[in-house]
């Protein structure tokens, strides 16, 4: 399954999430920190596999 990266806006910080497509376009996921979901948006993706790499490649 893809990894997807969010923003949370209240924490300001990113974090992935892993799901599926359907998922990604019905739900937004919540902020691991916050719980929060309505200042979660998504990123622009760059969608790539499950690595331990860190997902900053900006
Ligand atoms: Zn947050």
């Amino acid at each position: 399954m893809p990894v997807y990266e969010f923003y949370c806006r209240k924490c300001k910080e990113p974090f992935t999430e892993i799901m599926s497509v359907k998922e990604h376009d019905e739900r937004t996921p919540k902020c691991p920190r916050c719980q929060e979901t309505k200042e979660v948006e998504k990123r622009i993706s760059t969608v790539h596999t499950v690595t331990t790499k860190k997902w900053l490649t900006l």
